[in-house]
């Protein structure tokens, strides 16, 4: 399919105009579009696109100077429209913006979010301050391949997946020039980094560094050729497409770091970093009865010490304080005060902490990454109050997996929120305005409901006061924390919630051996089993087991949480003679990449709660801050089948993500828009309506100027509502009409 200005594809392109408002309808519209190349639709000032899976025609300069220079609502819907909007909403309006991607894995967010970056690139900065205006949009575009390599995997979803949560502000001059960029990130996917799922792979930088790395650094960095001498990663996905991939990435990596300003010295601590959690990852422990020192607590020791002197060497420590550090740990003793007990760890424990000390160094790493990007990307004007932004959110969707861990509490968690914030900011705060204007809308229930059903739920998961995560935090400050009595606690407080549910309450799940086992992966996981037994047909055996899970009611669907390793992952781990390890490197970027308070935590005896769950409900409170003080503008992202098939519409699974992107609902609501109000109720399309509005209406131009221009308008507009509408937006339309005959 290639682009025409004049073909707006089959069906309708806006779903408000659907005939047929039902799911059917929607999804029938959806798939006639997708399957003949139109993967975008409008929702009214929403878009949703479609993952065409394939390459398609509508990503040029040409097309995007079609966008810039035409009203976009006449064109296509493209994301190219959204992002023109955007831009000329921030300019206009003089108010910071932000787009909000969301969908599942592999429905193509972050294609999305490059092609606004991309967009927003090419038509800002048009004449003027050029050589900066140059710079700033190259460093933008090229921090992408770098976050991408430390921060994106394959996955069974997507073979480019996204395993942390991004969002970037474009900083933008008094003339709506892009002066910058700052990004945060959140949630990076850490546990990839020790173990994987069969056919995903660790994150791209491990394969791309020993597939590309020249024979200098390869002998400077200890490293063999094939992944498959490192326990870290994955043997069975290392395939040959992978490897072809992977094999001049580095060098191109490499090149764009340099296009960045990232120094030398800085990549090397990176690349260092990389291969010293390689190392890490080969370290193995055997036990010793007895202990270490004598005790009689069975302790373990090292079976490869060169391992360790490789690792220890690139980090710049001392090989035995590594050693010491990953075999044993230092406890306060409380009755002596000060004194310390040296405890010996066993070997599942020994290699928890080898694992937690590469998931944290990896997570140093990337922040690092992020921070020297920022230096570089991060506009140094003084003058912050005449700046504006648009903010691009690029975040995993909801998830609902065979088990579900605490990541995916985390993820769900946060889609509730902007779940919460789509429906308060995009539908109510219109109804608002709506009833202000003096019209009436009937009220909406749906709406209603999923706000008070959304209090609720955030009662139940965030409340300080025995919400989930503070429940959590509390076992973990107990001196043997246990998950069973975690789940105590939630059934004690919960149990009556209506969005809460508990396997005590109710159910023990029948699963077969074979899924069972698919389960484990080399995590710990305690699942009591009971009494095997026959499933009804008889053909294959299974068993009754009863995890230890608790289930909410999210907005999107019910999940069971399996929460055996809750604690571990809540606690984050890195007990402190392995803090103090690194932090005695003679190398002072490796001393540095450890957070201060991770340092002042360690030398504490009393503990606080610094735990995972604490330092996501921070980022994700300055998430929503952020997001809920801009203009917000709406991808929705759908994945039309499992299979990465450019043919295959799956129905169910295009049903189940329009059902819990409130797709429908959405439409619904549009409708009832009458159609001469919008434009007054309607902040972020107003310059789009009052093009639409005043165009409609005969005129003539009688004379213009730089940035003004005299219009003689034929008639007054028709009634009182109309005249209202038409003052309010004259202003709009007339500095947009003073654009393009400048033009
Ligand atoms: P994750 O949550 O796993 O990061 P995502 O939603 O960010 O997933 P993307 O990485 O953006 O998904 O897209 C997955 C793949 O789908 C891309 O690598 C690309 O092959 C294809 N794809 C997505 N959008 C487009 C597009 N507009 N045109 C062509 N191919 C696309
Ligand atoms: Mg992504």
């Amino acid at each position: 399919m290639s682009f025409d200005i004049n073909n707006s594809g089959p069906g309708v392109s806006d779903f408000i105009l659907l005939k047929d408002l039902s799911e059917d309808g929607l999804l029938k519209n959806m798939k006639k579009r997708w399957e003949d190349g139109f993967i975008y639709t409008y929702i009214g000032n929403v878009i949703v696109s479609v993952n065409p899976y394939k390459p398609v025609n509508l990503y040029n300069k040409d097309i995007i100077e079609v966008y810039r220079t035409n009203d976009t609502r006449d064109l296509p819907p493209h994301i190219y429209s959204l992002a023109d909007i955007t831009l000329r909403t921030m300019k206009y309006e003089a108010q910071d913006q932000c787009i909000i991607i969301s969908g599942e894995s592999g429905s193509g967010k972050t294609e999305a979010s490059k092609l606004i970056m991309e967009y927003i690139a090419s038509i800002a900065g048009k004449n003027s301050r050029q050589i900066t205006v140059e710079h700033v949009k190259d460093q933008l575009l090229n921090s992408n391949p770098v976050l991408e390599a430390f921060g994106n995997a394959k996955t069974v979803r997507n073979d480019n997946s996204s395993r942390f949560g991004k969002y970037m502000d474009l900083q933008f001059d008094n003339n709506g020039n892009p002066s910058g960029g700052k990004i945060n990130t959140y949630l990076l996917e850490k546990s990839r980094v020790v173990t994987q799922q069969p056919n995903e792979r660790n994150f791209h930088i491990f394969y791309q560094l020993l597939n590309g790395v020249e024979p200098e650094l390869r002998e400077h960095l200890k490293l063999k050729e094939s992944a498959k001498y490192y326990k870290y990663l994955n043997e069975t996905s290392d395939d040959v497409d992978d490897v072809n991939i992977d094999k001049n990435s580095l060098n191109k990596i490499i090149n764009t770091m340099n296009s960045i300003g990232i120094s030398d010295s800085d990549q090397l601590t990176l690349l260092e970093g990389i291969a010293a959690i390689l190392h890490l990852g080969n370290i193995q422990f055997e036990l010793v009865e007895g202990g270490a020192s004598g005790s009689t607590t069975p302790g373990s020791k090292i079976t490869n010490m060169e391992e360790v002197e490789y690792t220890a060497e690139l980090l710049g420590v001392d090989p035995n304080v590594l050693a010491t550090a990953l075999i044993s740990r230092s406890i306060n003793d409380y009755a002596g005060k000060s004194k310390k007990i040296i405890v010996p760890l066993d070997v599942e424990k020994a290699e928890f902490s080898r694992d937690a000390l590469a998931k944290a160094l990896y997570s140093y790493l990337f922040n690092f990454l992020i921070e020297k990007v920022n230096d570089q990307i991060n506009s140094n004007e003084a003058d912050d109050s005449q700046k504006h932004v648009i903010g691009v959110l690029d975040i995993y969707g909801f998830e609902i997996f065979e088990k579900n861990s605490f990541e995916q509490l985390i993820i769900n968690t946060c889609n509730e929120k902007l779940h919460q914030h789509f429906i308060s900011y995009t539908l109510l705060s219109e109804r608002e305005e709506y009833k202000r204007a003096g019209y009436s809308w009937d009220t909406n229930f749906y709406f209603s409901n999923q706000l008070e059903r959304s209090k609720e739920m955030f009662q139940l998961i965030e409340s300080k006061d025995k919400g989930i995560f503070a429940l959590l935090d509390e076992e973990c400050l107990m001196p043997v924390p246990s998950t069973t009595s975690f789940l105590n606690k939630l059934d004690h407080y919960h149990i009556n919630h209506k969005y809460y549910d508990s396997c005590k309450k109710t159910r023990s799940r029948r699963v077969s051996k074979l899924r069972t086992k698919s389960f484990s992966n080399g995590t710990r996981q305690r699942r009591s089993i009971k009494a095997p037994m026959l499933t009804s047909n008889n053909t294959h055996e299974s068993e009754v087991i009863t995890h230890e899970v608790f289930w909410l009611k999210h907005y999107a669907g019910e999940v069971d949480y399996s929460i055996d390793d809750f604690v571990e992952k809540n606690n984050d781990t890195l007990h402190s003679d392995l803090v103090f390890a690194l932090h005695s490197s003679n190398k002072e970027t490796f001393r540095d990449l450890i957070p201060k308070t991770k340092i002042q935590k360690s030398n504490r005896v009393s503990r606080t709660p610094d735990t995972l769950g604490m330092q996501f409900r921070t980022s994700l409170a300055s998430l929503m801050k952020n997001v809920t003080s801009k203009t917000p503008h709406y991808i929705r992202c759908i994945k039309p089948n499992t299979t990465k098939s450019s043919t295959y519409y799956d129905e169910s699974l295009c049903l189940a993500q329009c059902r819990y992107l409130g797709l429908l609902e959405n439409i619904r609501a549009r409708r009832q828009l009458p159609k001469y109000a919008v434009p007054i109720i309607q902040r972020t399309w107003r310059s789009y309506r009052a093009h639409r509005l005043l165009n409609g209406m005969k005129k003539s131009i009688i004379e213009s100027g730089n940035d003004w221009i005299n219009i003689k308008w034929e008639k007054e507009p028709a009634n009182d509502k109309l005249k209202e509408a038409f003052n309010n937006l004259k202003y709009i339309y007339y500095r947009e009409m003073a654009r393009k005959y400048r033009q």
